[in-house]
């Protein structure tokens, strides 16, 4: 055997995985067909249950240190109303952090070798070898060299959404939905923000984070309907849509953009079986989710936390590997279901029936509105914040009825 465990994949599920396997004495091998740093069509919040474990694996300080900023505070314009509040503590972290991918995805890939995982970048996996109904190891060619095979008694699949491991192994999906968003984004310099700011709109979501090197990543999410024409003139329509919201337009005009408007469709969202006869999977290899709520990071960095808690404990012989790994897939589904059906929801854009009733209500309160940022970066279940009779003790039981019939809040005086 070349190794105890082999990872396919090394941005934030494989090498926060290969690093804490290693951590834990096992002999990690983690490959990559890319080479670090390297960028991915994707934003960068890291939200807060995520930052979390950055602190706790010795990682957010570096983070800061190298300049990523902190959003303490969050507007989120929902139309008719505008929460603005500070996000709860988390695992000693109260901020949510943007890191470019090129920085975030190359400290865990060094956090990995310098726990002791061996990292071979520009390594293309092509399939899996197996024998009697079990994974035995990877096959794959270098860039630029020949075809080689490594052995394992397990092999993970960080290899995001569309996972060669995962199809190779023959992982179950389940609960999948049909993507129906479209996301596009750049970066601004002279864009300052004081945290993050989230626009609520008929048809589209507008997002605003601080990043590295003093930039301001914007984000806009649409409905898939609208990407063909959006493409038409895809800079021209996105500048046009993010100006139309709230005073971006005046803020945008003495801006300067820093980068090409990158865009993407390809945004599915479906669970996959995460384990099975020396296979296992990490990240979005094994659970993928539309981007417009931002979790795809934060779910990683937490999915490679229980998955190499139930390997450590099977492999060491300190609970069968297979129980570990069931308990591990239990516990992914029952933590992360919540938020998968609140994504899948925002990212259909139907009309909002509750929102008028129910964000005046919670902007009223600053403590509901710490309590609603919980749930938005994945610290507060969405189904317990969103049970009827939390509601009701928000908006009362007049404004439960009013917003199941989806009917506009009273107007008020003054
Ligand atoms: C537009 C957009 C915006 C997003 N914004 C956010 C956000 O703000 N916050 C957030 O939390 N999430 C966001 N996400 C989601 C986030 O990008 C992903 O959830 C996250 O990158 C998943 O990490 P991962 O390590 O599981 O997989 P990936 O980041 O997909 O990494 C997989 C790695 O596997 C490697 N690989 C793949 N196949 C092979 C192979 N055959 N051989 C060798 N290597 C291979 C790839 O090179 C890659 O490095 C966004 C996604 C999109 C599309």
């Amino acid at each position: 055997m070349d190794a105890d465990v082999i990872v396919v994949g090394t941005r934030v599920g494989g090498a926060a995985t290969a690093m804490l396997l290693a951590r834990a004495g096992l002999r990690v091998l983690a490959v990559d067909r890319t080479r670090f740093p390297s960028d991915t069509l994707s934003t960068h919040q890291v939200q807060l249950p995520g930052g979390a474990l950055l602190r706790r694996w010795g990682l957010l300080d570096t983070l800061i240190a190298q300049g990523t900023p902190a959003a303490r505070m969050v507007t989120f314009d929902a139309g008719p109303a505008v929460l603005r509040g500070a996000y709860p503590h988390v695992g000693g972290v109260d901020a949510v952090y943007s890191p470019r991918r090129t920085r975030l995805d190359t400290l865990l890939v060094d956090a990995a070798r310098t726990a002791g995982a061996t990292v071979e970048e520009g390594f293309v996996v092509e399939g899996l070898t197996g024998a009697g109904g079990r994974v035995t190891g990877i096959r794959g060619t270098p860039k630029g060299g020949t075809p080689r095979t490594f052995t394992a008694p397990l092999v993970i699949g960080a290899d995001g959404k569309h996972s060669t491991v995962a199809r190779a192994a023959g992982a179950r999906e389940y609960r999948s939905r049909r993507t129906t968003s479209a996301g596009c984004y750049t970066y601004f310099a002279g864009l300052p923000v004081t945290g993050g700011e989230i626009y609520s709109r008929p048809g589209m979501m507008v997002t605003l984070w601080p990043t590295d090197d003093g930039l301001t990543i914007v984000f806009l999410a649409v409905p898939l309907a609208r990407f063909a024409g959006l493409r038409t003139d895809l800079t021209g329509n996105y500048l046009a849509a993010v100006a139309s919201v709230g005073d971006l337009g005046e803020r945008l005009a003495t801006a300067h953009r820093a980068g090409p408007v990158r865009a993407t469709a390809d945004l599915p969202n479906v669970f996959r079986r995460p384990y099975g006869p020396g296979w296992a999977l990490v990240g979005d290899a094994g659970l993928v989710m539309d981007p417009i709520t931002g979790q795809g990071i934060g779910h990683a960095l937490r999915d490679a936390e229980s998955l190499s808690a139930a390997i450590v404990a099977g492999l060491g012989g300190r609970r069968p590997l297979d129980a570990a790994l069931a308990a591990h897939h239990r516990d992914r589904d029952t933590a992360r279901r919540p938020m998968y059906d609140l994504t899948t929801r925002l990212a259909r854009f139907r009309p909002d029936r509750a929102g008028p009733t129910l964000f005046p209500a919670i902007a009223a309160d600053p403590a509901l509105v710490t309590r609603f940022l919980g749930v938005l970066t994945g610290a507060e279940p969405a189904d317990a914040f969103f049970a009827p009779a939390v509601l009701r003790r928000i908006v009362g039981t007049r404004g439960l009825l009013r917003m199941v019939a989806g009917r506009p809040a009273p107007a008020t005086s003054g």
